[in-house]
C-alpha cells in the first residue's frame, strides 16, 4: 500500500461524504416499495461514474445491481451490499429526518447509512480509488448489491445459482462490520441458520365461558405442555437428534474468542439490565455457547383474553411463534423434520406446526487466507489488531454463496457499537468511514499477495 493513496482519501475524503449523503437521502425500503428502481440505478451510475462496469439485472421482486472491473490477475473478490432499507420508523424518534444525512458530532445520520448503503458506497470509493490512482487493480472485483436484503432475501439463492458464472469468485467480503465499544475493529466470519415456525393448538370452535374448563380442553395449556417437552430447565434442548450435526469450535475459534476478553460483553450485559446471563455462565464460555451453541427461543405467545382486568374465558386456540438459531453444521429441513416427529412421539400429533422461514449457518474458517488478509488490513488502518469472531449471533443469507459459488467470507466495514441499524437515529462516525475506505484498499493489495 502506498501511503501517498491514503492521503489522496484524505483529500478528497469531502467528496466521499457529499457522495455518501447523496445515496442515503434516496430513500429505497423493500417492505413498502418506495424508491427502488431510483436506489438500484443510482448504484449503478455511481459504480460507472468510477470506470467500475456495471448493470441492473432483473429478479423476480427487485432488481440486483453488479458491478465488475477485470484486474491484472484473474483471481477474483466478490462484495456483497444491499441497496434496500428499513422503514424508517418510529419517525417521532428521530432527531433529524432519517433521509436527510444530516452530519453533526462527527457523524452522519440516515435509515440506511450504515445497513448498509455506508458500506456499499466505501467499498465503491475504494475501488473507484485504487483504479483512478493505478489504472488497474491488482485482482478482478465484483460487486453484487442486491434490494431484498431486508425483506429475507427471498430471491436472492435463485439469482446467485443463475448467475452462478458471473459471480464466480475466489474471495468474499460480506456486507457489514463494526467498531467495537473498545475501538477494537470487528470482524466476523459466518452467520447462524434459522428456523423459524409456528405451533398452534386448538380446542372448542369459539372461546367459552371458563365454567367449561373442568370437561373442555384447554388448547393453551395443550401448547404449554408441549413446549415443555422441546427444553429443559438447564437449557438443553430435547428434540432427538437435535445436537448431532452441530460442529464444536475448532482451536483457532477458541483462540480468537479467547483473544476478545471479557469486556466488551460485560458492558452489554451491564446495559440491557440481566442480573447474570443463562447457566451463570462467564468469560470464554459465555463467549463460545453465544456462537456454537443453538437456541430454541420463544418469540411471543397468543391465546385468550389479554386485555385489561379480568375475562373468564377458555380459549378456542392458542398460537405460539419459535425461532430456533442453528449452527454449522444443522441443517433447518432437518431440524424442522425431528420436531415435527418429536411432538408426534410424546403424543402432541394435534398440534400444527407451520414453517415461516428458513435459513443456513455457514461460517469460514479462521484460518483461511481471506481472513488474514482483512486482519492485515486493520492492522495497517487502525493500528491494531482486529476482534474476530468466528461466526454472529444473528442470521443472514450466505449460505447460497456458500452452495453455489463456494465462497469464503469475511465480514468487515464503517459501522459502530452505537450505529443503531433499523432503529431510530441510524448513523455511522466520519473517523470510521475514512478508515474503512482504507481499509478495503489495504485489504486489496493483501489479497492480491496471497
Ligand atoms: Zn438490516
Amino acid at each position: 500500500m502506498d501511503n501517498g493513496e491514503f492521503q489522496y482519501v484524505d483529500a478528497h475524503f469531502g467528496q466521499f461524504v457529499d457522495e455518501l449523503r447523496k445515496a442515503v437521502q434516496k430513500p429505497s425500503i423493500a417492505a413498502q416499495n418506495v424508491g427502488m428502481g431510483e436506489m438500484a440505478e443510482h448504484f449503478r451510475q455511481m459504480m460507472e461514474s468510477y470506470g467500475i462496469s456495471a448493470r441492473i439485472i432483473p429478479t423476480k421482486g427487485y432488481p440486483c445491481v453488479y458491478g465488475e472491473v477485470k484486474g491484472k490477475s484473474d483471481k477474483t473478490v466478490l462484495f456483497y451490499d444491499h441497496y434496500d432499507v428499513q422503514p424508517p420508523d418510529p419517525l417521532d424518534e428521530w432527531v433529524s429526518p432519517p433521509f436527510s444525512g444530516e452530519i453533526r458530532d462527527g457523524k452522519i445520520f440516515a435509515r440506511g447509512v450504515s445497513d448498509n448503503k455506508g458500506h456499499a458506497c466505501s467499498r465503491i470509493q475504494a475501488i473507484g480509488t485504487l483504479l483512478r490512482l493505478r489504472g488497474e487493480l491488482p485482482l478482478t472485483v465484483k460487486f453484487l448489491i442486491e434490494g431484498e436484503e431486508e425483506i429475507g432475501s427471498p430471491n436472492l439463492s435463485a439469482f446467485i445459482q443463475e448467475n452462478a458464472d458471473l459471480l464466480r469468485a475466489d474471495y468474499g467480503v460480506w456486507e457489514s462490520g463494526y467498531m467495537g465499544r473498545g475501538e477494537i475493529p470487528g470482524m466476523y466470519l459466518g452467520v447462524k441458520g434459522i428456523l423459524y415456525v409456528e405451533l398452534e393448538t386448538r380446542g372448542a370452535p369459539s372461546d367459552m365461558h371458563s365454567g367449561a374448563a373442568s370437561s373442555v380442553p384447554n388448547p393453551a395449556w395443550r401448547l404449554v405442555w408441549a413446549l415443555s417437552t422441546i427444553k429443559d430447565e438447564n437449557e438443553r434442548i430435547l428434540i432427538p437428534g437435535f445436537y448431532d450435526d452441530v460442529l464444536d469450535p475448532t482451536d483457532t475459534e477458541l483462540e480468537l474468542l479467547r483473544a476478545q476478553g471479557d469486556s466488551q460483553r460485560d458492558d452489554r450485559r451491564a446495559s440491557i439490565g440481566v442480573k447474570s446471563p443463562l447457566l451463570e455462565l462467564s468469560g470464554l464460555d459465555l463467549r463460545v455457547r453465544s456462537l456454537f451453541s443453538p437456541t430454541a427461543n420463544i418469540c411471543g405467545f397468543r391465546a385468550g383474553y389479554l386485555g385489561e382486568g379480568q375475562k373468564t374465558v377458555l380459549p378456542s386456540k392458542a398460537l405460539v411463534k419459535m425461532d430456533f438459531r442453528l449452527v454449522p453444521n444443522q441443517d433447518p429441513a432437518d431440524i424442522l423434520a425431528k420436531l415435527k416427529k418429536h411432538l408426534a412421539g410424546k403424543g402432541f400429533d394435534d398440534v400444527i406446526v407451520r414453517l415461516v422461514s428458513m435459513d443456513y449457518p455457514v461460517k469460514t474458517t479462521a484460518d483461511h487466507p481471506v481472513v488474514e488478509a482483512a486482519a492485515k488490513a486493520a492492522k495497517l488502518v487502525y493500528g491494531k489488531s482486529p476482534s474476530i469472531a468466528p461466526t454472529q449471533g444473528g442470521s443472514g443469507p450466505m449460505h447460497p454463496f456458500r452452495k453455489y459459488l463456494n465462497l469464503p467470507l469475511v465480514s468487515f466495514g464503517v459501522g459502530y457499537w452505537a450505529s443503531n441499524n433499523h432503529g431510530p437515529n441510524e448513523n455511522i462516525r466520519l473517523v470510521d468511514y475514512r478508515n474503512g475506505i482504507k481499509m478495503v484498499m489495504a485489504f486489496i493489495d493483501n489479497l492480491a499477495a496471497v
